[in-house]
């Protein structure tokens, strides 16, 4: 029963992180931004109010993002625990995430945060632009997101920080040695907490 986030800025491999990651620990991957993606490209009512936002780089606005991963969690595979990627992404957001578990009696377990230089993520954003085709991966669209992660995101790590739940994780090197390096920190941090439940 693990319930984890993964924070990191644009470029810094966070989906990739987050499916193997969730392997691992034998929990789903739950992508915010890969489930409006993929509404998006299927034109449902929700993928076409989401496309506004997500081909500027800009936050959908949270009333949306939040009754979308309040219905997801009630599926029944995120019972038993789930990593979050790219949610929650602002400071309403982390409320709302507490609002949702605590009604449940759960919590947040472990928060990872992917850090990578910013130059770095654009080189990488270049290259994903070849690969995916992403709409939102062109340079001035992807610094807008660097900005906003910049801006809003990191007062959502410091959130956590606060409560002592973030493992932090070298996020320049190789995606499998971010893999192993990222598994390796939060085995390492859970089995601390274990120990302090008496
Ligand atoms: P990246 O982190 O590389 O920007 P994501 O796939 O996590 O990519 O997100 C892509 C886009 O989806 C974001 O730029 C944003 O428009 C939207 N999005 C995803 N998660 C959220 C969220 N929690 N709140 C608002 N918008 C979101």
């Amino acid at each position: 029963m693990t319930r984890l986030l993964i924070i990191g800025p644009p470029g810094s491999g966070k989906g990739t992180q987050a499916v193997h990651i969730a392997r691992h620990f034998k929990i789903p991957a739950v992508s915010t931004g890969e489930i409006f993606r993929d509404n998006a490209n299927r034109e449902t009512p929700l993928g076409k109010e989401a496309s506004k936002y997500l081909d500027d780089g800009l936050f959908v606005p949270d009333h949306l993002t939040n009754a979308l991963v309040k219905d997801r969690l009630l599926d029944a595979d995120v019972q038993d625990g789930f990593l979050l990627d790219g949610y929650p992404r602002t400071a309403p957001q982390v409320t709302e995430l507490d609002n949702m578990l605590a009604a449940r009696d759960q919590r947040v377990d472990a928060v990872i945060e992917l850090r990578a230089p910013d130059a770095e993520l654009e080189q990488r954003m270049l290259k994903r632009a070849q690969d995916q085709g992403r709409k939102d991966d062109t340079v001035d669209v992807f610094r807008r997101r660097l900005d906003l992660y910049h801006r809003e995101t990191h007062e959502v790590v410091s959130v956590y920080a606060g409560r002592g739940l973030v493992v932090s994780v070298d996020g320049s090197g190789s995606p499998d040695e971010i893999t192993e390096a990222a598994i390796a920190a939060v085995e390492k941090f859970l089995a601390t907490q274990d120990r302090k439940i008496p």
